[in-house]
């Protein structure tokens, strides 16, 4: 049976929030943009995953459409104290006094929410700005060509494009179809997340907590992290731990009221367990520069440092003003030059994002004897040197400073 090809100057392949943030740009660029995804829209997506956004990101999202950066700034929330705990003991607190999140003027300095939830505030503004979504479709290939692009899906129709965003997340069949590979280890390291709803008749005070070797988890690192409505909680297995153990329904509830009030093992609304991947595109365009890869198609890190969405976010804004100044140059080279700027500049911000968050888990390592040596020796003079303490703080997150190339200007 022959199939349908229907032609655009640019189309977005997975509307997850990098894929949507990407189709918004193009269009508010005046570039009318498909956006294709192998799901219904309205999937449920299992877990908080991104619940933190940085500052920068929100701005980012702001200056792509007005208002999207205080819409989602205002539905998260910004917890005004972060603590970190060694064996029990606190090392490390930070207050930093409450911050309105629906401040008008300002936005925060990050907001916590859950991922689905950012993701709805940019497909809306989708929606607002036209952006043609095509759902229920698996692209199984891309091709590419000096003239532009086109891709087929499972069920035999094509596309036509100039250009191509390749947003379809970590087994993206676009960056596949280019030729290009993931290059990168997958971390030892196990860990649990889960979300628990909050109880919001009685909620906990709004902390970011971290625990080294948590006294009540056999010495196990736990983490909390507060978002809109609920918590996260972040276990760093052992080596020998069976995952099982801990992430059997019935097992989360034996272990669970070792490090929450024991009301919210009735409030767990998702439990997963991780190794995580640090991998980069060995390239983040095909060789006609016809395709840009952005977020998880192009690279994936630990959370530790959340770099995943908060560095998607730049890929897809910088993919798609550089398309954008390729439809408008006037020679081949110009156009390649725009491309290759865009690559050039996220895969560097990646290369540094996977980098930066080794070096965090490094940190976070359960089985390193040198680091745990560091640790037990900062902890023990946190008292007389409270620098150590910032460091036993911000080591799971890794450097905070960039490169120039991270900068989300150009
Ligand atoms: C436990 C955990 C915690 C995290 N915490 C944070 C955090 O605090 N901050 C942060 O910045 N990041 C965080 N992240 C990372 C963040 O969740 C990801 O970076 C983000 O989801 C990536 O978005 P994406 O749009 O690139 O990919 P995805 O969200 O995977 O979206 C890809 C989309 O493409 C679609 N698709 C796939 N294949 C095809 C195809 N063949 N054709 C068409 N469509 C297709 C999929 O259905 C999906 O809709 C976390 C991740 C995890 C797992």
């Amino acid at each position: 049976m022959s199939k349908q090809t229907q032609n655009a100057t640019a189309i977005v392949v997975g509307a997850g929030p990098v894929g949507l943030t990407a189709a918004l740009t193009l269009q508010t660029k005046g570039i009318d943009t498909k956006l294709i995804e192998a799901d219904p829209l309205d999937r449920p997506r299992p877990g908080s995953r991104a619940i933190y956004l940085h500052n920068a990101t929100l701005k980012l999202l702001e200056s792509t459409y007005e208002d999207l950066g205080f819409t989602i700034a205002k539905n998260g929330i910004v917890w005004p104290v972060k603590k970190t705990l060694f064996k029990g003991k606190e090392v490390y607190k930070r207050d930093y006094g409450v911050t309105d999140p629906a401040n008008p003027e300002k936005l925060p300095p990050f907001t916590a929410l859950h991922q689905d939830h950012i993701e709805h505030f940019i497909y809306n503004a989708c929606e607002e700005v036209g952006v043609e979504f095509v759902q229920e479709t698996p692209i199984e290939r891309c091709e590419t060509s000096p003239q532009g692009v086109k891709l087929t899906s499972s069920s035999g129709d094509t596309w036509e494009a100039d250009y191509v965003i390749g947003a379809d997340g970590a087994r993206s069949n676009v960056r596949k179809t280019i030729g290009v590979e993931f290059e990168g280890p997958r971390t030892n390291d196990r860990f649990l997340v889960l979300d628990v709803k909050e109880d919001e008749s009685a909620p906990l005070p709004l902390e970011r907590i971290f625990h080294y070797q948590h006294p009540a988890m056999g010495g196990r690192n736990v983490m909390h992290v507060p978002f809109k409505g609920g918590w996260r909680v972040d276990l760093q297995l052992l080596p020998d731990d069976e995952v099982e153990s801990f992430s059997e329904p019935e097992k989360v509830k034996e272990w669970l009221p070792h490090v929450m009030p024991e009301k919210y093992i009735d409030k767990v609304t998702w439990v997963s367990t991780y190794r995580f991947h640090q991998v980069v595109a060995n390239s983040f365009t095909d060789n006609n520069r016809r395709v840009l890869l952005a977020g998880e198609a192009a690279h994936l890190f630990a959370p530790f440092g959340a770099r995943g969405l908060n560095s998607g976010v730049p890929d897809a804004v910088i993919a798609a003003d550089r398309i954008h100044q390729a439809t408008l140059a006037s020679t081949e080279e110009a156009r390649i030059e725009q491309i290759d700027k865009a690559a050039h500049e996220r895969r560097t911000a990646a290369l540094w994002n996977r980098d930066s968050s080794t070096t965090a888990l490094h940190h976070l390592q359960s089985d390193s004897k040198e680091m745990n040596v560091k640790r037990e020796i900062a902890a023990s003079l946190t008292d007389v040197a409270p620098k150590l303490g910032r460091w036993l703080d911000e080591g799971p997150y890794g450097p905070r400073f960039g490169s120039p190339e991270v900068s989300t200007k150009y």
